[in-house]
């Protein structure tokens, strides 16, 4: 078969129609809403466009099939979710192919997220028979104290691009492992993922009404609604801290558990003591994973003033040798940005950054190895010298862009990496112990790579603080926020 042939086939097989309570089934007045690839700017298929009463159908759904859900047996609802991991992993190169299709980046980072999402799956499998509450004493001795855990009920869970398939199950395997139903609307960019995801979870014996997925171009419109029925017990966003703020202000008027996966800004710190060799590594994948379209993207590089100058060396050489072009290709590392909304932003905070006088050591430019006139391909880009001021130090890049900027104290390194409203993740690169652990201490941020360019671990508890959101996604922590404690007071 030919490239063109398997990625049609893999097209072929993608359902389009929104997945409610056990069906596929087209959006209410037909309408449909186009996927697009962005090496190409061509529509790959177009994809039911939900509308409010769709929306509603599937809270419906969710509810109705909530207490049998909630009832059913831990074992049960580890064992779907097991299934589901190896059916995803079974069909790996077929899933990788359609995320590349729909979000560009190389193939090789699309498998890289499949193994991650299905992981999820895998972890909170063995989650589920672990629920469990306690039994107390009263500390008079007089009575007991008795705790239950209990499934929230029924949630909503909306999802970024950039990973879309990770995003997803990051939220859908704790949630079925605690025995939540739920309404899901994947971006509207990458909606194909998540429905071959149901397709998956429904044929690995997940219950009618238990996962409904909408597809919508306004997802404001179906989304509100939903916030505001009272048949609607949670909220988990991954997305913007902008759009979050306003989903946090519609969930305050039902007082709805919220969880809330917002951007980041992430510093990387390289310390005169680094292992420079780790150091530039680590940059590479912290900065290069997902074309830089990753929350935990590493931001803004500040490195000591006496390495500054071989560390950017390193990064030019490095950033320099990738190759840019289709992710579908089997020797490209960058693909293209998501759209040319994107691609705007990432030249226009470049083009800031060198205004006010820093130095463009690669890139710049939006050509190299795009295919003529379509694409929205962006170089990497190497920024030495950035001054403080610089747009590109303080706005999420989402992009192939390293900017540089040097400090010569470890306190002003601390300084420099908390001087945003920001908190998800920072990297920090030293080989003295003490520092190591002064600065993990000191830096306000949810996660920390140590000597490490990627946190991103299903078994760790993923999260920020600050204007990065609240809550826990993966590890022990992952479950609880699809549970409540329940307190009763045993009297004897
Ligand atoms: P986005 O906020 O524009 O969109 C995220 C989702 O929200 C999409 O499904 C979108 O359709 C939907 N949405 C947009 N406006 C809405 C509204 N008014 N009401 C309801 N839903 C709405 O973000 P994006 O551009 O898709 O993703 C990139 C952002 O996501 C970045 O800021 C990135 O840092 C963040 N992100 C965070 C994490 C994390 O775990 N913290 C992970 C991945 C991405």
């Amino acid at each position: 078969m030919s490239g063109a042939e398997r990625e049609q086939a893999v097209l072929d097989q993608v359902p389009t129609d929104l997945y409610i309570g056990g069906e596929w089934r087209a959006a209410t007045g037909g309408g449909t809403l186009p996927v697009e690839d962005p090496a190409t700017e061509q529509t790959l298929v177009e994809v039911a466009d939900g509308q409010v009463d769709d929306a509603l159908a599937a809270l419906a759904a969710a509810a109705d099939a909530q207490a049998a859900w909630a009832a059913s047996a831990p074992r049960e609802r580890g064992e779907i979710l097991r299934r589901a991991y190896e059916a995803i992993v079974a069909q790996t190169d077929e899933l990788a192919l359609l995320m590349t299709l729909e979000m560009g980046k190389a193939l090789a980072e699309s498998r890289a997220e499949i193994a991650y999402a299905a992981e999820f799956f895998r972890w909170f499998s063995e989650e589920a028979v672990r629920v469990h509450g306690r039994y107390m004493v009263n500390t008079t001795g007089a009575g007991r104290i008795l705790t239950l855990r209990q499934p929230v009920g029924p949630c909503v869970f909306v999802t970024p691009w950039n990973f879309p398939t990770a995003m997803g199950t990051r939220k859908i395997a704790p949630a079925i492992a605690a025995g939540c139903t739920m309404v899901v609307k994947p971006a509207q960019q990458t909606p194909l993922s998540m429905l071959a995801l149901a397709r998956i979870l429904e044929r690995a014996g997940l219950p009618a009404g238990v996962l409904n997925v909408i597809t919508a171009r306004h997802s404001g419109a179906v989304i509100e609604p939903l916030l505001r029925d009272r048949r609607t017990r949670k909220l988990s966003f991954t997305g913007s801290t902008e759009v979050g703020r306003t989903l946090i202000r519609q969930s305050a008027e039902q007082v709805l558990r919220v969880s809330m996966e917002l951007g980041g800004n992430a510093p990387f710190l390289v310390f005169e003591d680094a292992d420079l060799d780790a150091a530039v590594e680590g940059a590479m994948t912290a900065k290069m994973r997902n074309v830089g379209e990753a929350c935990t993207a590493a931001n803004r590089f500040h490195v000591h003033e006496s390495v500054a100058e071989e560390f950017a060396a390193r990064m030019v050489e490095r950033m320099g040798a990738l190759r840019v072009g289709r992710g579908t290709e089997s020797d490209v590392d960058v693909g293209p940005l998501i759209d040319s909304a994107q691609r705007a932003t990432v030249a226009e905070l470049v083009e800031d950054a060198v205004q006010r006088g820093a130095r463009l050591a690669l890139g710049g430019g939006q050509g190299a190895g795009a295919l003529p006139g379509s694409g929205y391909f962006y170089e990497p880009t190497v920024l030495a010298d950035v001054p403080d001021d610089a747009r590109v130090l303080a706005e999420e890049i989402f992009g192939p862009v390293a900017p540089i900027a040097t400090f010569s104290t470890e306190a002003q390194a601390l300084d420099a990496a908390n001087r945003t409203e920001y908190g998800l993740v920072a990297y920090v690169y030293t080989r003295d112990l003490s520092r190591a652990l002064r600065v993990c201490e000191g830096i306000e941020t949810g996660m920390v790579g140590l000597n490490q360019g990627i946190v991103s671990n299903p078994a760790a508890p993923f999260g920020g603080v600050k204007q990065s959101g609240f809550g826990r996604e993966g590890g022990f922590e992952g479950i609880s926020e699809y549970l409540e404690t329940k307190y009763v007071a045993v009297g004897l």
